[in-house]
């Protein structure tokens, strides 16, 4: 039976898996959502003796049923090959008590390579089995890790382009570096003077404007996007969640029937509701923990049902008393306080009823906050919140260092300072806790937790050879790349310019 999907805002536009991984965004502005979440049809005994691949095969047919067998394994296959620089792909650790998911051994180090190393090729086949005509122009908003995964994931695929937007000034050095010195005839990559909300306004905006696509069409063109909210981002994530509590039965840290936490660091909610899916489909998944840092707007909205862009809550008085500010702090790619997917989340609590949450959402775009039910916010039970501060974070990175000898990034620290406070009280069998990147990636803040005064004063080349005596793993291919590899890039521009630049590359 086919799956279809419409659009979080109206039932009525319902496209197939491939086209809504071709358009990214519905016209409405909503999210594509899958008409039902499917159930594994494959049971955790016989998914645990299977690879990676098998298992990504088995969860993403159940999604993408537009898709032919072999269409699906070409995909899968070109994306988990040796890009990735471990054969299991997503090795599985055991670190203070909790399992630590590494996530990030792809070409750019950060877990989003495990959905973007496979997106070009589940787009370029929905192209041609949608006999798309035009060259797919893939716009992106990066707070960080999508612009560079996705650019190497798209760099030099024949019929498309990309053009990257970040924060000029809110991302990490090597973030930067990895972007700037991206290659292939295809790519773009332009620094903007605000921050990451901005960036995916700009984008956003872009992608609704008629005359704009009017514009494109004419030229030969249209827009896709590589963002979290492309249903080609969200179901490959759904895999490593499958995978990690079939392996997790497999070496008999729980037994068959018991249920695993699950803490993901969290920024846009890509990552955590591919955790939410997984176990709408059966996977035996207790307590989602959205970890947040010092942006802490869905910890407040796990509290009290209320989404507040505009104001912080303080607990004490139970009220949004004051005003929230967006944060600049060690782990960037959560510096975020519009989280678009928790938009597929509210369309899921409001019993799929796309006129509530596109009240919601209206309400989000003009008061800049809205208030759930409380028969709504108790189906929030599923999840918990927590946040870690930016002490917080360096103290756990240092703590995990000195107990375990294993070194996290500070997304990851994140999520592990927050799996720690809330371990008592929230039991379980076991607790996964995605770790979203390399050490390397946030190499200064992550060294300066374990030992501030030593490293301050040395250069970043200095640093990775540090990180690789202290952590006993070798600095990562890579790193190795941006060291040597030329700045190619270095356009910067205000947030209001953004369709500018995109037209320029395009030559409009
Ligand atoms: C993107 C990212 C996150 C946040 O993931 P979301 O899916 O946006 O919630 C966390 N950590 C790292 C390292 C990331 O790159």
């Amino acid at each position: 039976m086919e799956l279809y999907y419409h659009s979080t805002r109206n039932e009525k536009e319902r496209v197939s898996a491939s086209k809504a991984i071709l358009q990214g965004l519905a016209n409405d502005g909503g999210l594509f959502v899958p008409e039902s979440i499917p159930a594994l049809d494959t049971d955790l005994d016989h998914l645990k003796d299977m690879s990676y691949k098998e298992v990504a095969y088995e969860v993403m047919k159940l999604f993408l049923t537009d898709f032919t067998k072999e269409e699906l394994m070409y995909c899968i296959e070109h994306a988990y090959d040796d890009k990735f620089d471990t054969k299991e792909l997503v090795p599985l650790k055991k670190v203070d008590n909790a399992w630590v998911l590494e996530l990030f051994h792809g070409p750019t180090i950060a877990f989003k390579d495990m959905a973007l190393s496979i997106l070009p090729y589940l787009m370029t086949t929905s192209a041609q089995k949608n006999a798309l005509k035009e060259e797919i122009i893939i716009l992106t908003a990066t707070s960080g890790d999508t612009g560079k995964a996705a650019m190497a994931g798209f760099a030099d695929v024949p019929g498309t382009r990309i053009v990257v937007f970040y924060p000029k000034n809110g991302v990490s050095p090597v973030q930067e570096k990895q972007m700037l010195t991206q290659r292939g005839k295809n790519v773009k990559v332009v620094g903007i003077t605000g921050n990451f909300d901005d960036a995916q306004s700009g984008v956003k905006q872009m992608f609704h404007d008629g005359a704009l696509k009017e514009k494109l069409r004419e030229g030969g063109f249209v827009f896709s996007s590589a963002n979290s909210i492309n249903i080609g981002r969200l179901v490959p994530q759904v895999v490593y969640y499958v995978y990690a509590c079939a392996q997790l039965l497999k070496r008999g840290a729980v037994k068959p029937g018991e249920k695993i936490n699950v803490c993901v660091p969290t920024g846009n909610f890509g990552n955590i509701l591919a955790a939410y899916y997984a176990k709408k489909m059966g996977a035996p998944i207790g307590r989602l923990i959205c970890a947040s840092n010092s942006n802490k707007v869905l910890y407040d909205f796990f509290r009290t049902g209320t989404y507040d862009k505009l104001h912080s809550l303080d607990e004490k008085a139970g009220e949004f008393n004051t005003d929230r500010h967006f944060m600049l702090t060690s782990s960037p790619s959560m510096d975020i306080l519009i989280s678009s997917n928790l938009e597929r989340l509210i369309y899921t609590i409001t019993g799929e009823d796309t006129k509530k949450n596109s009240a919601y959402m209206e309400s989000l775009a003009k008061e800049g906050k809205y208030h759930l039910s409380d028969a709504e916010k108790a189906k929030l039970a599923d999840f918990t919140g927590g946040c870690a501060g930016e002490e917080e974070v360096a103290q756990r990175i240092k703590e995990v260092f000195e107990s375990d000898g294993y070194i996290m990034d500070t997304h990851t620290a994140v999520a592990s300072s927050v799996e720690k406070k809330c371990r008592r009280e929230l039991g379980g069998a076991a607790t996964l806790i995605a770790s979203t990147a390399s050490p390397y990636k946030f190499l200064r803040s992550v060294l300066s937790a374990i030992d501030e005064k030593k490293y301050a004063s040395l250069s970043d080349e200095a640093l990775f050879n540090e990180m690789e005596k202290l952590s006993s793993v070798a600095i990562p291919p890579a790193i190795q790349d941006i060291l040597s590899a030329p700045v190619l890039h270095d356009t910067v521009c205000e947030t209001g310019d953004m369709e500018k630049e995109v037209l320029k590359f395009l030559g409009l």
